[in-house]
């Protein structure tokens, strides 16, 4: 077991206090880190609020060179960190490995992004100009299923955009997170980045504090309504990603056999702890047979087990909160006598938080595997008759942010997208996103984007400037 230290102000730092950190998989204590409260965070806001007065007149090339360096130091240490992800977060081996690297990559995509003046008049009499200037000090509060990639898409943008500051990752998954504190202390000036762990009570006090300018928070619609109402004390600029309930339309033109396995992986892919998987997934009834009876086959293929063990496709759920929810909306289908095509019968005790893989066959509407958010191993499989009904049944949701379409005849995919209240939709595929195109919630699924030009304008205030031109002074 190892005891991970706390960024603040350029040194790696802890205050004797500590928060053990549980492996989902067998429920053993991996790591110990700082459990820090109001003192703490005002340490490390002070740093942000010093170290603001120099980013902010920092060059946007050598915000770019530090972020290029953050990317760097997690790619050259790629192998160790991808495996302490998968010990604290439960994720299969490749999978972990896809999030680092997709981490770095981000950094390194995002570091290329600019938010130049724009000219709004230049004429004889006057010119204005729009120019970007960054909120201030940053305060990010990111969720346990991608804790690296969650705190890479706060960290970058807000350093790119030449804001600082103060991240707290969730006290189920901190590890990897101050493990890159450590690699990248050197590579960023001291207060720019700091990071601190403490339990949930953290948030609060991040979210009230009267010295931070802004908060980025990835989570639950629930606590995004909390921060709402925390951060309106003072105004604070906010940018929300929150839950989903995410649904794919399969057209009855699909290939059976091509999207099954696509299909499952939509939905049970990080044991279907991600915000965008798939999580109703509506199968034209001219195909539903066959496609449904493909998924479960695919299904018996994949492994669920220890996520460092070679051949294990899903892995454990990653804390007991989240495991007995989901084992609560397993039992609720039971009870209300819904039809299973894979899971629902095992006896999931034991060590570690597993999850059998587990579809529905076609329950109701109203069930609440298909109303509410699972974020687990569990995929309820629906029929449905016309185009208009399944956009209909999409989209009675409070939740808005994703869904996917497939066919073959993507022109009709797209007019479909067109009609679904989501903030990304996909045509035959699934979870791509993209460092340059925004990604945000339409309704109780967020509130502004990350990512692209349009996340970057989050962290900044529009300042125009005019010059009178035909002045008599
Ligand atoms: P959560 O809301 O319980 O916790 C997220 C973070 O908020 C943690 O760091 C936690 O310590 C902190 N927190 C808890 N209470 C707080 C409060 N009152 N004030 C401020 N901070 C507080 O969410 P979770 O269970 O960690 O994550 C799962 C949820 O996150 C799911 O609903 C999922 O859909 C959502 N999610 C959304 C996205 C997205 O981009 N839209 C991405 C990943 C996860």
């Amino acid at each position: 077991m190892t005891d991970y230290k706390n960024l603040i102000d350029g040194e790696m730092v802890d205050n004797g206090e500590w928060l053990e950190v549980l492996n989902p998989a067998n429920e053993q204590v991996v790591g110990r880190v700082p459990a820090c409260g109001k003192d703490e965070l005002d340490r490390a806001v002070a740093a942000a609020r010093r170290a603001f007065k120099e980013w902010k007149k920092t060059s946007a090339e050598k915000r770019q060179k530090v972020v290029q360096g953050i990317a760097a130091a997690i790619k050259e240490n790629a192998d160790e960190l991808y495996r302490l992800l998968t010990t604290e977060q439960g994720k299969p081996h490749a999978q972990a490995q896809q999030e680092i690297y997709g981490a770095a990559g981000l950094a390194a995509a995002q570091s290329t992004l600019t938010l130049d003046d724009v000219v709004n008049q230049d004429d004889d009499t006057r010119l204005s100009r729009t120019r970007r200037v960054p909120v201030g000090v940053v305060g990010g509060i990111v969720p346990w299923n991608f804790p690296v990639m969650m705190a890479i898409q706060k960290i970058v943008p807000a350093l790119v955009a030449g804001c600082t500051i103060v991240l707290k990752p969730s006290p189920f998954t901190p590890l990897t997170t101050l493990r890159i504190a450590e690699l990248i202390k050197d590579v960023v000036p001291a207060g720019t980045v700091n990071i601190i762990t403490g339990e949930d009570s953290l948030g609060p006090m991040i979210t009230e504090h009267p010295d931070i300018d802004k908060i980025t928070f990835t989570g639950s619609t629930a606590t995004g309504k909390k921060i709402m109402e925390g951060a309106s004390g003072d105004l604070k600029r906010i940018t929300l990603e929150l839950g989903g309930n995410d649904a794919s339309i399969v057209l009855p033109d699909a290939d059976v056999e091509k999207v099954a396995e696509q299909l499952f992986w939509s939905s049970f892919s990080n044991a279907g702890q991600v915000c965008i998987a798939a999580k109703r997934v509506y199968i034209h009834k001219d195909i539903y047979d066959d496609l449904s009876k493909a998924i479960a086959e695919y299904a018996k293929t994949v492994v669920v087990g220890d996520g460092s063990q070679q051949g294990t496709g899903v892995g454990p759920i990653q804390n007991k909160k989240q495991y007995e929810r989901v084992l609560e909306l397993i039992q609720d289908a039971k009870d209300n006598g819904y039809k299973f095509l894979t899971g629902g019968d095992k006896d999931p005790s034991g060590t570690g938080y597993y999850v059998p893989i587990t579809i529905l066959d076609n329950p109701p509407e109203d069930a609440r595997i298909v109303a509410e958010e699972q974020f687990g191993p569990v995929m309820p499989l629906l029929k449905f008759d016309s185009v208009d009904e399944v956009i209909e049944r999409a989209n009675n949701s409070e939740y808005g942010l994703a869904g996917a379409v497939w066919t073959k005849d993507t022109d009709r995919g797209v007019e479909i997208a067109e009609q679904l209240e989501t903030g990304t939709v996909w045509i035959n595929e699934f979870m791509h996103l993209s460092p340059f195109a925004p990604f945000g919630g339409h309704k109780q699924s967020g509130f502004g984007a990350e990512y692209g030009l349009d996340g970057l304008k989050e962290f900044t205030y529009p300042q125009v400037i005019t010059v009178k031109r035909d002045a008599a002074v």
